[in-house]
């Protein structure tokens, strides 16, 4: 660590993207985390719709897919006045600072990006440059806000960390010129990854190797924030097991990556750990445990589900939130760009 750090505002970013169907991976890694923050820091919470469209988005089903999470933002009890609530195409200024972050980033960086290898598939030559791009843009939306705390999922956390190595190149690189505007000896923060709690990687019910995921073309390896109480039990009583017993300790669970994730989805919703599931259910077969998950997972997402069906469809509110979070997000985003560009040494107005 360095002597003399720089103080910045502590202030949150993290975005969802409105790619499908949010599901409980979504719920339990993102949004319950961005809720329990919202009484410590200054929170904004985002809709990547620019994210949303590194792969083929229907122009038809996008304004739905937006309107949904932010549906679900505010149902699951982020307050739009008290926090930044925006989709982030209105917000110029990421795409802004994406360009120049794309210049500051090295391709060897992005060449290790598990992402982006996952989801180009095979077919790498036929993937948008905008998949490849995508972690220098997500480090320009933490980094436009100069935010210092970031809540996702375990599996964007190689991303923030390359949002770090942006920032820390950017510092370096415009050392002289970042002292010179009066901004002391960093501009940027290295922002810090907060994944923390239970259920930073859930996974899919079909495959206890792979993550719970909107993309998932199965949608019976996830449970949808959407999904009745019906399709809710459906799914768990369907959800791929092994035929032993659950057993009584969290060691035995290792070896067991299906009865892990469904004993971290029971213990995630109930509040309690891993070891309180086992003990209360240590001998029980799946047959037992599975339908208490299932109610579960009902009582805990039925309100939810309810409050998203009837805000959804209410864009005159939806919409509303949206312009209102944009026009404040601007404001900041504005500020910080101005900076940028008397940095890297851009003549403005
Ligand atoms: P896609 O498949 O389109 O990438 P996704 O399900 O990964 O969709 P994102 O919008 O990319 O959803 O991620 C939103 C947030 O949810 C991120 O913070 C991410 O880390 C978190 N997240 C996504 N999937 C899971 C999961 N299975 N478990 C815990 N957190 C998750
Ligand atoms: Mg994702």
């Amino acid at each position: 660590m360095t002597a003399s750090k720089p103080a910045f505002k502590e202030r949150v970013f993290s975005g969802v993207q409105p790619t499908g169907n949010l599901h409980l991976g979504n719920y339990l890694g993102a949004i319950t985390k961005f809720v329990a923050l919202q009484d410590r820091y200054d929170c904004i919470y985002c809709v990547v719709d620019l994210h949303a469209i590194t792969v083929w988005q229907d122009p038809k089903e996008l304004p739905r897919a937006i309107r949904e999470v932010t549906a679900a933002f505010l149902a699951c009890g982020i307050d739009p006045k008290k926090n930044i609530v925006f989709n982030q195409s209105q917000v110029a200024e990421h795409a802004e600072l994406a360009w120049v972050f794309n210049c500051v980033a090295r391709l060897g960086w992005l060449n290790r990006m598990t992402q982006f290898k996952e989801k180009s598939g095979k077919d790498r030559e036929n993937a948008s440059v905008g998949l490849y791009a995508y972690p220098n843009l997500m480090a320009a939306d933490i980094l436009v806000y100069r935010a210092t705390h970031v809540p996702v999922g375990e599996d964007q956390k190689q991303h923030v960390e390359l949002a770090r190595d942006i920032a820390q190149k950017f510092n370096n690189d415009y050392a002289e010129s970042i002292a010179a505007h009066g901004f002391g000896p960093a501009f940027f923060p290295l922002p810090e990854p907060l994944i923390q709690g239970p259920a930073t990687r859930v996974m899919s019910l079909r495959d206890g190797q792979s993550k719970m995921s909107k993309s998932d073309a199965s949608d019976q390896s996830r449970i949808n924030l959407t999904d009745d109480a019906d399709a809710i039990a459906h799914k768990i009583r369907r959800a791929k097991t092994d035929p032993e017993p659950l057993p009584d300790n969290e060691k035995a669970l290792d070896a067991r990556p299906e009865a892990d994730n469904l004993v971290g989805i029971y213990a995630a919703l109930a509040g309690v750990s891993k070891a309180d599931v086992l003990n209360e259910f240590a001998g029980a077969q799946f047959s037992v445990f599975k339908p208490k998950l299932a109610d579960l997972l009902i009582a805990k997402l039925s309100p939810i589900t309810a409050e998203m069906r009837r805000l959804k469809d209410d864009f005159t509110y939806i919409d509303s939130v949206l312009a209102d979070g944009s026009a404040r997000a601007q404001v900041l985003a504005a500020e910080t760009m101005k900076a940028v560009k008397d940095i890297v040494g851009f003549v403005r107005r």
